[in-house]
């Protein structure tokens, strides 16, 4: 058997797979490939699939699947698993951190000590504690923030239209709801056709004025150019996000926008994750090596 490590794990992997076969990260040797690892670099299209022909399990270490083509990999009778429960904490804590970012303008504070600037009158702080955090989507990562949200003393609502009912968060029964009641909003939902895009210029316009958004989730729930007018008008007082349309953006308008805090998609980028995923790669290929599924 033939694995192909297509993109980023622990560095510790290779030896630990080594016992099922043969270990490489030779991405010239796609077609022999029987297990390719992926995260979110490799796109596992179409086409990727049909110049794998001996493609029979594709391992996402990691939550979103949007980077799989699985319709067309389970046509083919490829076999797609992800590692979904374990990146929570690391993409909550970058949240949280992106969170914590904005009201205390950090980047600014630390950028300017760096020009030899002392802007202790202009930079004006807000608490967390006391505010209400909206979070759209409250799975295993919505979860995770609202415990450490709790712990700020912050109200949590969330919105997520297959979750009743939640232990830390009052759910809303919409959108709109969450938008209009939120100082700071998380994203947290995944990348389908009901949430591409969802933030937008009419959604933005639901928000409390002043409102801070996170986005860690995916770069295409959010129209930008709408986002941009948003922050510009003062609307939002600032965004910050982790993910991108694309993996480095192209012509991001958000670039030259005001009040925006941005992370190079670094959300699982903790090592204890990708030693998490790991190990739940081991057992995944460990079961298909033994001919469970
Ligand atoms: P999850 O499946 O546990 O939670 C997602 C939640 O979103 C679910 O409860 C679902 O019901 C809800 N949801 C679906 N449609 C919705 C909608 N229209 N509005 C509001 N909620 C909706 O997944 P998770 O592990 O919490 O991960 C969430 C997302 O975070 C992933 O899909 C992925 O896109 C993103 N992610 C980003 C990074 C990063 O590096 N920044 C890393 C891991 C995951």
């Amino acid at each position: 058997m033939l694995i192909l490590i297509s993109d980023a794990f622990d560095p510790g992997l290779p030896a630990v797979l080594k016992k099922y076969g043969e270990v490489t990260d030779d991405k010239a040797r796609q077609a022999e490939a029987d297990v390719v690892l992926i995260r979110s670099k490799t796109k596992v299209t179409k086409e990727y699939i049909d110049a794998s022909p001996k493609l029979k399990l594709v391992i996402r270490g990691g939550v979103g699947l949007d980077n799989v083509d699985r319709e067309y990999a389970k046509q083919k009778g490829i076999i797609v698993k992800n590692t979904p429960e374990a990146s929570s904490i690391a993409v909550a804590e970058l949240a949280f951190a992106l969170m914590i970012a904005l009201p205390n303008h950090l980047p600014l504070a630390d950028a300017s000590m760096h020009e030899g600037k002392w802007l202790k009158k202009e930079l004006k702080r807000t608490e967390l504690y006391g505010k209400t955090l909206g979070i759209l989507g409250m799975g295993r990562i919505g979860t995770e923030l609202g415990k450490r949200a709790k712990a700020f003393g912050m109200t949590v609502i969330a919105y997520d239209p297959f979750v009743k009912s939640h232990e830390l968060a009052t759910m809303v029964p919409s959108m709109k709801d969450l938008m209009q009641k939120s100082d700071y909003i998380s994203m947290h939902m995944p990348l389908t056709d009901d949430t591409k895009g969802v933030i937008n210029k009419t959604t933005l316009a639901d928000c409390k004025n002043g409102a801070y958004i996170v986005n860690t989730g995916r770069g295409k729930c959010v129209i930008e150019e709408d986002m941009v007018e948003a922050l510009k008008s003062g609307r939002i007082a600032g965004y910050a996000t982790d993910v991108w349309y694309s993996d480095p953006p192209e012509n991001s308008p958000l670039m030259g926008a005001p009040n925006v805090v941005m992370a190079p998609h670094i959300g699982a980028e903790t090592k204890e994750n990708l030693l998490r995923i790991g190990v739940i790669v081991d057992q995944i290929v460990g079961d298909f090596a033994k001919g469970k599924k």
